[in-house]
């Protein structure tokens, strides 16, 4: 594990504010919300593998958006109460870097919105997952 000095050395600023202090980008403004690339979105602080571009959608959210995660087991969910309606946050198992929260207007079959930060993402284009 990093000190929260080491992250912030070896994080840019966007994602040093995404995964440590639980920012959220602005929509449409990060790299991967319009990514229809083939390929593995892993953690922008640990590497982690963590979601597969054939469970991304376009949610026309302005975030990049999956239905699952490649493993339940690399991610974590946690409520989340930073606004009055509890949400879940959806936080990264290895580095636990905060990634985004999950909603349940996805589309079928899991119905799961996993809404990311762009900046807490790493794309990795083609091979297997
Ligand atoms: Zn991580």
């Amino acid at each position: 594990m990093k000190t929260e000095k080491e992250w912030k050395d070896c994080l840019s600023e966007e994602e040093y504010r995404i995964l440590r202090k639980k920012g959220t980008e602005a929509a449409f403004t990060g790299k991967y919300y319009n990514n229809k690339k083939k390929g593995t979105y892993f953690c922008a602080g640990c590497g982690n593998k963590l979601f597969s571009s054939e469970a991304k959608f376009d949610s026309e959210t302005g975030w990049p958006s999956f239905t699952k995660p490649i493993s339940e087991e690399n991610i974590k969910k946690k409520l989340d109460f930073k606004i009055i309606i509890p949400r879940t946050e959806v936080l990264c198992s290895r580095c636990g870097g905060h990634l985004g929260h999950v909603f349940s207007d996805g589309p079928k079959p899991t119905k799961k919105r996993f809404c990311i930060n762009s900046a807490a993402l790493k794309f990795k284009e083609g091979g297997k997952r």
